[in-house]
């Protein structure tokens, strides 16, 4: 078995403390470590759990007793047994379920993971719960990848009603506890020797009834509204990537978080420029003159002009590095390189006195040329 921390140290109380100050411990461990505030943090959520279980049985004045006096030890196999405390808490509904009153009027006492089985005090359901998150797809130019850039988006999404505060019930009025389930969420069903607990069917599991539901939002104490926000795109998104930016998604229910923006990028196609993780790359037409005998060309990059040392010699195809002139990266602040394809061109027509130079080097590199045709010679492709 690992080594396991001190209970007290979880907590960061000393063993003096009284329940209140443990109490008040273990609420500021669990709001910081609330799987709600840390979706998906496996660290956090081992750190949730640790604190449960720290909580668990120092707010005991038994367990706290048995602990103080023979540590860890004290509950060495008794989870497997059905006893309690020390062994952990590997269901985070349990934790819920049996501390939910903890935090219960930040978080509600509801457990993110949804529906808990069985147990009366679990059965309610109108507690705060954060607002779902949204998923905007924005395009933007190759070229904004190359720098920081803000763009505007607007999109339409859920908030509480401001005119009922999010309760449902029209104004002066308030939410009434149902009468059906008196509160608890859940009915109890006798059969045969069975209880089933079931929820309530008259308030769906909230425990409370609205007797005159709030016009605007019709009850549902939520309302559509368009929001315009700024968004910065740092250099080096490539097509696909993801921003998240924190409660800018659905406003939470009944005072509970708002949900998350999500912002995926899309990368629209450039005429000339294709990019591969950090670097970009491009064809280039060059002369055959400087394929044979090396020259320098002035590029239109996606950020400026670029000048391309062509070296002499060159073969058709052959690819050119301009270092550091393609993306930048998201992890690190070196931008990739730029890859220039080379592509040979001939001149459509020749003049005159082009034709006799190049029957001149003909002659003297022994290359058998067509006879002479009169005049201006022209290809048509
Ligand atoms: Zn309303
Ligand atoms: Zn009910």
């Amino acid at each position: 078995m690992a080594t396991q921390r001190d209970y007290y140290e979880i907590l960061g109380v000393d063993r003096n403390s009284d329940a209140d100050t443990i109490k008040k411990a273990y609420r500021k461990l669990a709001m910081q470590y609330h799987p709600d505030r840390n979706p998906g943090d496996k660290a956090a959520e081992d750190k949730f759990k640790e604190a449960a279980e720290a909580y668990e049985v120092l707010s005991s004045a038994e367990k706290k007793n048995q602990y103080d006096r023979f540590g860890h030890q004290a509950f060495q196999g008794a989870r497997q047994g059905g006893g309690f405390g020390g062994g952990g808490f590997t269901d985070m509904n349990d934790i819920f379920s049996q501390f939910g009153d903890v935090f219960g009027d930040i978080f509600g006492g509801g457990s993110p993971f949804g529906q808990q089985g069985g147990g009366a005090r679990q059965g309610r359901r109108n507690g705060p719960r954060k607002g779902s998150d949204l998923r905007y797809i924005t395009e933007i130019d190759l070229a904004d990848v190359l720098k920081d850039s803000e763009k505007q988006i607007e999109f339409e999404t859920e908030e509480h009603c401001s005119e009922c505060n999010g309760s449902g019930a029209s104004k002066g009025s308030s939410a009434v506890t149902c009468k059906t389930c008196k509160g608890q969420g859940q009915v109890v069903r006798q059969q045969g020797f069975f209880t089933m607990a079931t929820t309530c069917p008259s308030c769906q599991g909230s425990g409370e009834t609205i007797e005159n539901p709030c016009k605007p939002c019709r009850g549902q104490g939520r309302s559509k509204v368009k929001r315009k926000i700024k968004v910065n795109i740092p250099a080096g998104v490539d097509n696909g990537t993801r921003l998240r930016i924190q409660g800018e998604g659905e406003g939470g229910h009944k005072g509970g978080m708002a949900g998350d923006l999500f912002v995926e990028i899309r990368v629209k196609e450039h005429d000339v420029y294709e990019r591969e993780g950090d670097h970009l790359f491009a064809d280039l037409d060059v002369a055959y003159e400087q394929f044979m005998l090396g020259g320098t060309m002035t590029v239109e990059a996606l950020d400026g002009e670029v000048e391309v040392e062509i070296p002499r010699g060159s073969t058709p195809n052959e690819r050119i590095k301009v270092s550091h002139r393609g993306a930048p990266s998201l992890r690190s602040s070196r931008r990739g390189d730029l890859y220039f394809t080379l592509h040979p061109q001939f001149p459509d027509k020749v003049s005159e006195e082009e034709e006799g130079l190049l029957r001149q080097l003909a002659e003297l590199r022994k290359v058998k040329v067509s006879s002479e045709k009169k005049g201006f010679f022209s290809r048509k492709k």
